[in-house]
């Protein structure tokens, strides 16, 4: 048994009693059916054909037997209904947490590649296949098999010849059947990969709707969305066309044997070789044999289906995360906060060229520390190996002597706050989402927060105070709003170490001065690393570092670069005349 069959396994294990339960219903379900064309077989030749002292009274004998069979044989169908299905339904959701557990597990890298769109289907609908495969699989191969050998034996024992006759034609049948299977399943693994498409491509227009509309772009979007749709559609097509055969095949074959069978068989009643009730009984059971064919086909859809699913689940699950803890990490607590890249060498995973070379740097512990440099020469890649979001592909970064790659990532990265550009706010309230930032604050803290962020008079006045509920991403604040509550939030973690990432890049004079000012009461005693495009911020940090392709050019304060007039004057005499 390959690996990805005993994972496939493992998932019934919680319901090990649920799945005994409902076997036991399949086999009863099975055993009735089959029982009930005998109980019919009695009735006519024992009962009808003249041949017993009290008809009437065996005649409801038999009834009663048949109707508390018939009660049972319903009992148990409901129980494999609703019970089976509730199974499936417990499994999907173990599956869907494992896979969302492992999402949080992946790193930076992983979600470069990957489309969010594609990955909620994976989440959603691909596992959804899976229900169905989980309960109907153990249950369809128990009754299949179970009513196709009874059927087999009970015809066998009416009559040979005409069993046998109806056998020449399974095996074409099955050959038939395996055919046009494989191609559905072909057509099926399409489909799901272009669903996929289609919710990637819907995610990515909605999220991006305001630049969409802004640019007048709504027939772009349109026009990507119904190729997308087409390639949907014509997936399907091909699936659709696979299973209509499929099926009339299947119908046609079943067909055929009913005629062969009345020919043959009304020939033998004839030749008085075959009696009446035999023939019907033989036609009951032709009915209880061929089911399991049925259900065989509709099984392997369902299989398929959910072995797609299953597979593309498990691509995903068996994704190593390329960061993980190294066995002997440590947990740190108490953080100086003193970080040194040593020859610290990066090139992203898809490209050929090294982002940051051999860089070394220095920075001590409460030292506010500004990197500039021009747009594109890794500034931001160099702040995200900090936390380790990524991993360097060259040298090493130390904190406070302790190589990064030795210490848990958890632990490493509650000491660092960081404050970009671009703020990622969750819908929810205001009070969310500062909380973020310390689960266990109370609200007094969150308060306090907000108001050390330059906050709290903005949020007072929002409609609910800190119960406002500001929108998908935060889209009913402002720039310099947002950037205030993500400031709030790096307040209630209070982390040691911290990184600004153009925070205030993107905006105005008058908020900026707010951001900033907060930004400042933030990096008290704090090791602070800050990106800034304009200069003018940078100023007053106590060392510049200038970063540029080849490495880190120069180095000191603002006054010290001015005087060398090197690569930071040319910046800053050039930001001066714009
Ligand atoms: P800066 O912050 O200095 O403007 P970045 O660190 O963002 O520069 O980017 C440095 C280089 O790395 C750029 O050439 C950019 O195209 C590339 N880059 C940035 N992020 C990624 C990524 N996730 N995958 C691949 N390349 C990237
Ligand atoms: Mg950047």
């Amino acid at each position: 048994m390959n690996s990805r069959t005993k994972k496939f396994l493992s998932y019934y294990k919680p319901y090990l009693g649920l799945l005994i339960a409902d076997l036991a219903c399949a086999f009863v379900v099975s055993a009735i059916t089959l029982m009930l064309p005998l109980c019919i077989r009695y009735i006519t030749i024992n009962v009808l054909e003249g041949n017993s002292q009290s008809p009437l009274s065996q005649i409801y004998a038999v009834g009663a037997v048949m109707l508390a069979m018939v009660i049972i044989h319903t009992l148990c169908d409901m129980f494999i209904s609703y019970k089976g299905h509730m199974m499936g339904a417990y499994m999907e959701s173990d599956m869907r947490r494992e896979l969302f557990d492992h999402f949080q597990k992946l790193s930076f890298g992983f979600y470069d590649e990957h489309k969010t769109g594609q990955l909620m289907t994976r989440t959603t609908n691909d596992i959804l296949s899976l229900t169905e495969l989980y309960h109907h699989g153990p249950e369809d191969i128990v009754i299949s098999v179970l009513k196709f050998l009874g059927a087999f034996i009970i015809l066998m024992y009416i009559d040979v010849k005409l069993t046998l006759i109806v056998f020449l034609f399974l095996p074409v049948m099955a050959a038939f059947a395996f055919y046009y299977n494989k191609k559905m399943n072909v057509a099926l693994r399409v489909s799901k990969d272009r669903i996929g498409d289609i919710n990637a491509q819907v995610e990515d227009s909605l999220s991006g709707i305001r630049v969409v509309k802004s640019f007048t772009n709504e027939h772009v979007e349109k026009e990507k969305f119904a190729y997308a749709n087409k390639r949907f559609v014509d997936s399907r097509r091909e699936g659709y066309k696979s299973e209509t055969y499929f099926h009339e095949g299947l119908v046609g074959f079943t067909q055929l044997i009913t005629i062969t069978v009345i020919v043959f068989g009304g020939a033998a009643i004839v030749d008085a070789s075959l009696e009446l009730a035999d023939l019907l009984t033989f036609f009951l059971c032709i009915g209880i044999l061929i089911e399991p064919i049925q259900r065989l086909v509709n099984f392997a859809r369902l299989y398929q289906e959910g072995i797609t699913g299953f597979d593309r689940f498990m691509e995903i699950l068996e994704v190593e995360p390329d960061i993980e803890d190294a066995d002997h990490a440590e947990t740190i607590t108490q953080v100086q906060g003193n970080i040194e890249f040593q020859n610290v060498s990066f090139r992203y995973k898809d490209r050929y060229g090294y982002v940051l070379n051999r860089v070394s740097l220095v920075i001590k512990p409460g030292e506010y520390v500004a990197l500039v440099g021009p747009s594109g020469v890794g500034k931001t890649t160099l702040c995200s190996l900090i936390p380790r979001f990524y991993e360097v592909s060259e040298g090493r970064i130390m904190l406070d002597g302790r190589d990064i790659r030795e210490i848990t990532q958890h632990s490493l990265r509650k000491n660092i706050g960081i404050v970009q550009q671009d703020v990622y706010l969750f819908a929810g309230s205001v009070f969310d989402n500062i909380r973020y930032g310390n689960m266990e604050a109370s609200e007094d803290e969150i308060i306090a927060a907000a108001k050390r962020a330059n906050a709290h008079d903005f949020i007072m006045a929002l409609p609910d105070g800190y119960d406002t509920d500001i929108g998908q991403r935060g889209v009913k604040l402002s720039g310099g709003q947002k950037q205030r509550l993500s400031i709030a939030r790096v307040f209630l973690k209070d982390p040691p170490i911290l990184i600004f990432d153009e925070a205030t890049s993107s905006l105005d004079n008058e908020s900026e001065r707010a951001v900033q000012d907060s930004l400042e009461r933030l990096s008290n005693n704090r090791t602070t690393l800050v990106i800034a495009h304009r200069l003018t911020t940078v100023r007053n940090a106590q060392r510049i570092v200038v970063l540029s392709e080849d490495g880190i050019k120069e180095q000191g304060t603002h006054e010290e670069l001015l005087a060398r007039q090197g690569a930071y004057a040319n910046l800053y005499h050039m930001q001066l005349t714009i």
